[in-house]
């Protein structure tokens, strides 16, 4: 996280404080104030909300474009945004997907009947570009949800390239604080402000960010049309989420690290899924092209299912709860949902809070020992 930001001299972190403030002249507020206003008076640039946006709308997007290095639009949620992505590829078209990837994605293209959808294993490198051959788009998401699978980036964009396909990542788990693929040669990234963005569970909103003008160009239209349109209170607080999200992010990161490793040495957890794990599959991947491996992890408790729904009725600290990415822990098993055939029954998604981490782990021990 360190790394230097290299859209800018900035790092990351500044970038986050800093992008996406009032003009630096004596008596201005420092934040771009809450801006509630559908229309504006005319003669100006920006007439319309739904259309032009507003200040506030304007300003989270500079700091997310400024971070993934490209123009960010900021939708009503992080689905408006996958579907106003969707929506560029015409009838009939092919979209390859992966089999692990946040379901309501999947859900999205399956149910559109609209474009032909192929699932693959999008670990397997060239799998993936086989599957692609062809295709319109090839979405991707890494690490995914709930799985933790970690894909090759630079070398599925780079192939995808090659050969015409353009390439969506949804960058939710990692945050462009982490991994920024359009840097690795995507074409759009999604991101779900709702998770670490937003970080206090408290609103919906998503974005999207290229370095694409024809692309922005669409995507904008799109929203102007459909009117997934973000509110104001939401993309206010979500910008001010986005101030302290890497060090929200650091402390969540840094307690999964740990939590991952005595999972992993627990008699009663069959498998770790963490890409910061030496022993985890993704790991020399996410080392490569990440510059973290995140806040979010999944294991597998010995037991089933039963043992799994028991450990979250258990815990007292860690929230039993869907969603991740917020200052609280959340823990859910994925499996009891639809379009998850490929979860393993007691695999637990866990979003690892800023809790300290002695209180995480005692909860966790303690809901282990509990249901033995
Ligand atoms: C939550 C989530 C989404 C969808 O975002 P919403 O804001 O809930 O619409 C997309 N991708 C991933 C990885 C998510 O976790």
């Amino acid at each position: 996280m360190s790394k230097e930001h290299s859209a800018g001299r900035l790092h990351a972190e500044t970038v986050c404080v800093s992008a996406g403030r009032t003009e630096k002249r004596p008596g201005e507020p420092l934040n771009v104030p809450l801006v509630m206003a559908s229309n504006f008076r005319a003669g100006h640039k920006g007439e319309y909300a739904r259309d032009d946006g507003t200040a506030t709308w304007t300003a989270l997007e500079a700091a997310v474009g400024a971070l993934e290095g490209g123009s960010a639009l900021a939708f009503a949620s992080g689905m408006g945004a996958t579907a106003a992505i969707a929506d560029l590829w015409p009838a009939g078209g092919r979209v390859v997907v992966p089999t692990d990837s946040y379901i309501a994605m999947r859900a999205l293209f399956e149910e559109a009947g609209r474009w032909e959808i192929r699932t693959v294993d999008i670990t397997n490198t060239e799998a993936t570009l086989a599957a692609a051959e062809g295709a319109d788009l090839l979405w991707l998401e890494s690490p995914t949800n709930p799985l933790l699978d970690v894909a090759d980036l630079p070398a599925l964009c780079k192939g995808a390239r090659a050969a015409g396909v353009r390439v969506a990542v949804d960058n939710t788990f990692a945050t462009p604080l982490l991994q920024r693929p359009l840097e690795m040669g995507a074409d759009v990234v999604l991101h779900s402000a709702t998770k670490f963005m937003g970080g206090h569970s408290d609103l919906l909103l998503g974005l999207t960010v290229t370095a694409d003008p024809d692309l922005y160009k669409r995507l904008r239209r799109r929203r102007e049309l459909t009117g997934a349109t973000p509110g104001g209170l939401e993309v206010y607080l979500a910008l001010r989420g986005l101030r302290t999200m890497p060090v929200r992010l650091r402390q969540g990161e840094s307690n999964a690290a740990v939590l991952a490793q005595r999972l992993h040495e627990h008699a009663e957890v069959s498998r770790v899924r963490y890409p910061g794990l030496s022993t985890d599959p993704g790991h020399r991947r996410a080392a490569a092209q990440m510059d973290g491996f995140g806040a979010v992890l999944s294991f597998e408790v010995r037991g089933g299912g039963q043992r799994a729904d028991a450990i979250c009725e258990a815990v007292r600290v860690i929230t039993s709860a869907t969603s991740l990415g917020g200052v609280e822990s959340t823990i859910e098993r994925r499996a009891k949902l639809p379009r998850q055939e490929h979860v393993p029954d007691s695999l637990l998604r866990f979003s690892v809070g800023c809790e300290h981490l002695e209180d995480l782990w005692a909860d966790l021990a303690s809901a282990l020992a509990a249901t033995a």
